[in-house]
């Protein structure tokens, strides 16, 4: 029994694209990024709740050539900067980059982390000394519930219209992700 592990704060996974903002393929501007409904609301409900907000989310339009890291990095601090002013605060974002066929150069490689492998979630907990089983995981395709499965993340949604990957829940936005952690 580790008292100091038992008081940290859980965090909550989130997938981007599908999750987050409206998944269009390869979003790489603040113009093209569009909330779904519920979502910041949904965020500062969670953050409320008292859990971390994690951004996990591959990023393969960097190593395709569609954009760039810096656009990337551009984007994510207006969503920051908008989340901010909305009372959210996120703890941090992980990108994969990367992509096994598709990518050029160096980013073209079998990593680690591009979901359904659990590299971002393995960074992320060990960053902030989270206990996966005290974990949510968010993401809407069934690579990111493999990549939950896979690090061991307690609790798993798949915001969807159809089944859910098993073991994962299926909702259909974050704010149902927060009625159903209120319920539990
Ligand atoms: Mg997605
Ligand atoms: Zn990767």
């Amino acid at each position: 029994m580790n008292a100091f592990a038992e008081a940290t704060t859980p965090a909550v996974f989130l997938d981007r694209d599908g999750v987050i903002n409206v998944d269009r393929g390869y979003v790489s501007r603040w113009s093209e990024f569009e909330f779904l409904p519920g979502a910041v609301s949904g965020l500062a409900a969670l953050q409320e709740l008292g859990y971390r907000l994690v951004i996990v989310t591959n990023q393969s339009g960097i190593g395709r050539g569609y954009y760039s890291e810096g656009d990337f990095a551009l984007l994510s601090t207006q969503l920051i900067d908008h989340l901010r002013d909305a009372g959210v605060s996120l703890t941090a974002i992980y990108h994969c980059p990367h992509h096994p066929t598709e990518a050029q150069g160096g980013y073209r490689q079998t990593c680690a982390c591009r979901k359904p492998a659990p590299g971002m979630l393995l960074r992320g907990l060990q960053d902030w000394s989270l206990d996966p089983a005290r974990c949510v995981l968010v993401g809407d395709k069934p690579s990111d519930i493999a990549a939950g499965e896979a690090a061991g993340i307690g609790r798993l949604f798949q915001v969807t219209a159809h089944e859910a990957r098993y073991p994962a829940e299926a909702v259909s936005d974050l704010s149902q992700v927060v009625r159903r952690l209120k319920t539990v």
